[in-house]
């Protein structure tokens, strides 16, 4: 009886299943047909508009000068029913409020519904860390220190936590996550990455993209999301913002495609294409890139929007173009969906006589078009295209602030801690006496950096007035008495870095904390000539140091700013990026032991502003004379990819694995015994790297493949399991193509390694 009742229940299931099947097939095919009909009703310029993006500061009274998002009801005219634009984007200049947002949202739609076709716009937005233009929300660390934590989950619930509070902000689609692999650290856009490696870049932008999309595109808590910026943009040769990058195809195939491919692969709906050139070729207008690759390849079938200005700068700034006109066919043939255009209607213009001419077909226009509507239609915009009130009560609830603080905690970094007397000197004890100083210390931006609640970050009047300061953070652990700062909240107050009150009050404390980094900036502002730390900080460094009292560095920062000449003299130091909104909180609990830090480096830094080799580096990297004749394989950081210490200790057994050949699709399982040898509770990453010890292409040191983060009580020990088959192993060779040779590998985990054969 109960095998029939379970016989029955799995047919019944299978009935249901097919049902479903087909009712989604049907739902599907209808939108299609729906979206077909639709195009087949639409004028050239109605098709034209849709491909428009403007920047906001075109709708709003007195444009860029606009503080408070009020529209111009003749401009909105202008571009809704005489332009058609089918996509507006950003603030201008600022964060405002959810209710300014909705307003902006509502009077853009109404006006849409009077357009013959009845289009909703679809609004995008840059909410890289957290939702940046919305005043009070919720701020995570940048990608760089969230890939610190080597936690996927709470890069998922960021990425969900983010689209929650943008669609309460009325916006459904959000310009977000960066995929590109951060290997050159002066790139000023280097805290938007997930640092150096290809595998935890795929592993936590996927995990982001989930958290964004995973609840389905129509539910109030998802946004479509937007990988960027396709390829090869954070690779610029000099380090400046938008320059060239010159990167051969198999070096673009290794380190630079895997995470589009894998972020395509968990549905990410759009793309952004990168601003600057590779190889002599603006990305925009590189068909092989936009078509043979990212089309055919990659298989990818969501639209493609450029990023800002990027179709008139083949024109004026990479001399491609003979003309404006001439920038649009090019990279409309290219394979662009959409034209941030932003700042006026000449791309809508042009791209009309372009089509009317028959120089761009209308094949193109409507493949673009039917991209661009099927997203609106997958939002949920033609249901109902104006602000959620389901999604607006969802904006700033308690927990995603303790998702925000969990996330700081986790990514902080501790890179030195050092013994003093017979303990390290972290944690700290509550009671204490601190001298803290440094352009960190009671400034907001500094630990934000870019894209929080203004495009710079640096204005500190838009933060929330509940957001702390380190200052007030330490505070609230030790009590006012314990903690003095004599400096300023300007980052570049000049008081900021005066060394005269450190000399005359040291001897009364017990400790200096200095509040060392970077204040916040973004892309081309953020240009720097040098890596190492402005001199003012490391004068104000050493001038601590040579008080006698022990000093402990908090670095705040963006990027891996140089600081060999003070790291031997300081006593501790901790790494805490560019953490958000409950990044001080998270910097005090660490100082005092209130919080294990268990942060990891997502990237090599650097000992030296001239020897930049990453983890991952070929054998011959750096070759060196010495007194003993030449020495290879130089990787001499100052701290390596992946360190990160610990209040506790974690001790490796050997590492036991199930066979030592293995072949075709077989799997190798792997596992380790990690002991938490310490006094304290801890988590801890544990991470596996394989080494390929003769390839066709000279291999790579070693490179990261899998890792897991655990958490293990004092005293406990645990075992830690992975699995790899051959496409964990594999490279790109001389053909171009993902391979694995055969031959040895050695794995390596921690201070353990054990050797396996491909056969
Ligand atoms: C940036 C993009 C961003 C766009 C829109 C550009 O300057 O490169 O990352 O999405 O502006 O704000």
């Amino acid at each position: 009886m109960k095998r029939l009742f379970k016989k029955l229940t799995k047919a019944g299931n299978l009935v249901v299943m097919a049902l479903a099947f087909s009712y989604q097939n049907t739902q599907a095919q209808s939108q299609d047909q729906k979206i077909d009909h639709l195009i087949s009703q639409m004028s050239i310029e109605e098709k034209v508009g849709q491909m428009t993006q403007i920047d906001l500061n075109l709708l709003a009274v007195n444009g860029y000068q606009n503080t408070d998002g009020s529209l111009d009801k003749e401009k909105l005219k202008k571009a809704i029913l005489e332009y058609k634009v089918g996509s507006v984007l950003n603030p201008v200049g600022r964060a405002y409020s959810v209710e300014t947002w909705h307003k902006i949202i509502t009077e853009i739609q109404d006006l849409a519904k009077k357009t013959p076709n009845k289009i909703p716009v679809i609004y995008g937005i840059d909410a890289v860390h957290g939702t940046t233009f919305t005043l009070n929300s919720t701020l995570f660390p940048h990608n760089l220190g969230l890939a610190a934590t080597r936690n996927e989950d709470l890069a998922k619930q960021g990425g969900n936590i983010t689209a929650r509070e943008v669609r309460a902000s009325g916006i459904r689609w959000n310009f977000s996550p960066v995929l590109d692999a951060g290997r050159q650290p002066l790139w000023s856009r280097f805290a938007e990455t997930w640092g150096e490696d290809v595998y935890l870049t795929k592993q936590m932008g996927v995990a982001t993209i989930k958290g964004m999309e995973g609840d389905g595109l129509k539910n109030p808590t998802a946004v479509a999301s937007c990988m960027k910026h396709f390829i090869g943009y954070s690779a610029p040769r000099t380090g400046k913002d938008r320059t060239p990058a010159h990167i051969p195809d198999i070096i673009l195939r290794e380190y630079y495609l895997p995470q589009f491919k894998a972020a395509i692969e968990a549905g990410a709906s759009t793309v952004m294409i990168n601003s600057a050139e590779i190889n002599g070729i603006p990305t925009h207008a590189n068909e092989y890139l936009l078509k043979e690759v990212l089309r055919k390849e990659l298989g990818f079938k969501g639209l493609v929007v450029t990023d800002w200005e990027d179709i008139i700068r083949l024109h004026n700034r990479h001399m491609i173009a003979a003309s404006p006109k001439e920038a649009v066919k090019i990279a409309i043939n290219a394979g662009i969906d959409m034209s941030m255009v932003p700042n006026d209607y000449s791309f809508f213009t042009y791209l009309t006589e372009l089509v009317k001419e028959g120089q761009v077909s209308m094949e193109t226009i409507n493949a673009s078009v039917k991209r661009i509507l099927k997203l609106k239609y997958d939002l949920g915009l033609f249901d109902n295209p104006y602000p959620e009130k389901s999604a607006a009560s969802l904006f700033n609830l308690p927990e995603y602030g303790a998702a925000a603080l969990q996330a700081s905690r986790e990514s902080i970094t501790l890179l030195k801690n050092e013994t003093l007397g017979t303990s390290p000197v972290l944690p700290l004890k509550k009671n204490a006496k601190i001298l803290l100083a440094g352009p960190g210390a009671d400034n907001l931006p500094s630990l934000h950096g870019c894209w929080s609640y203004s495009w710079q970050g640096n204005n500190s009047k838009y933060y929330p007035s509940t957001t702390k300061t380190i200052l007030q953070a330490i505070e609230e652990k030790t009590g006012k008495n314990n903690v003095t700062f004599y400096g300023s909240k300007e980052y570049n107050s000049e008081v900021n870095f005066a060394t005269e009150s450190i000399f005359k009050y040291a001897s009364s404390f017990d400790f200096i904390v200095l509040c060392l980094g970077e204040d916040a900036y973004a892309e081309q502002p953020g240009a720097i000539d040098e890596l190492a730390l402005p001199a003012n900080q490391l004068n104000l460094a050493k001038v601590a140091i040579s008080t006698g009292k022990p000093v402990i560095l908090i670095m705040t920062q963006g990027r891996p700013r140089v600081i060999n000449t003070i790291v031997p003299g300081v006593k501790g130091i901790i790494q805490a990026y560019w953490p958000g909104t409950k990044g001080a909180d998270a910097i005090a609990d660490v100082l005092f032991g209130d919080y294990n830090p268990d942060g990891r480096l997502p990237f090599t830094y650097p000992a030296a502003t001239g020897d930049l080799v990453l983890y991952d580096h070929k054998f011959t990297e750096k070759i060196q004379e010495t007194a003993q004749g030449f020495e290879y394989n130089g990787y001499k950081p100052q701290w390596p990819f992946g360190f990160g210490l610990s209040y506790t200790t974690f001790e490796y057994s050997p590492i036991k694995v199930n066979k030592k050949e293995f072949t075709g699709n077989e799997t190798v399982k792997i596992s380790v015994e990690v002991k938490n040898s310490g006094q304290m509770n801890g988590k801890h990453t544990v991470e596996l790297y394989s080494r390929d010890l003769f390839a066709s292409v000279t291999p790579d040191n070693k490179r990261l493949r899998k890792f897991k983060k655990v958490a293990i009580k004092a005293g406990e020990t645990v075992t830690i399991e992975f699995e790899l088959d051959k496409n964990d192993l594999a490279f790109v060779n001389k053909k171009l193509e993902t391979v694995t040779e055969p031959g040895e590998f050695e794995l390596m985990i921690e201070n353990q390694k054990v050797l396996i054969s491909y056969k």
